[in-house]
């Protein structure tokens, strides 16, 4: 981060402009109508809105109607229950249980099914409620809220 060669202000975003053929690194405010050679960004703040962006892996949840899905997708196929159960290693009884959704299938049973019958049997909680993940993130920063596009060139 540089000073700006006019004001003297952390300039968050460098512009190098030209004024009467000379070349100064000033802040985006001292750049305003001037000849914008080169913009520098700070390389550090894409990355931190990168990391906050990411949702948390694990905030997915069974999906209601998982004995439907997993029954349609295996009638789909024309597979029977003993096959299915067969296929990943598990009982027919069980299988059967997990269909008429008297039990929910654990998270290993759960990916043996979704793999095998190219299913999805879970959502993302946001997803299923409506809810926005909220980013905590820190407030809008001054030097934030300067840049901007300058269409000159
Ligand atoms: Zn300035």
């Amino acid at each position: 981060m540089a000073d700006c060669e006019i004001c003297g202000r952390d300039a968050a975003t460098q512009h190098i402009i030209e004024i009467e053929g000379a070349q100064m690194s000033v802040c985006a405010n001292c750049a305003k109508g001037k000849k914008v050679l080169e913009k520098i960004e700070p390389h550090s703040e894409p990355d931190k809105r990168q990391r906050q962006a990411k949702p948390a892996a694990e905030e997915r949840e069974l999906v209601d109607d998982y004995g439907t899905r997993i029954r349609h997708a295996r009638e789909g196929m024309g597979l029977s229950l003993k096959v299915v159960a067969e296929k990943i290693s598990e009982k027919e009884s069980t299988l059967l249980r997990v269909e008429e959704e008297k039990m929910r299938p654990n998270d290993a049973l759960m990916k043996k099914l979704e793999k095998e019958l190219g299913i999805r049997l879970t959502e993302s909680i946001a997803q299923a409620s409506g809810r926005m993940p909220v980013s905590r993130g820190e407030p809008i920063t001054l030097g934030d809220a300067v840049i901007r596009k300058d269409g000159k060139r």
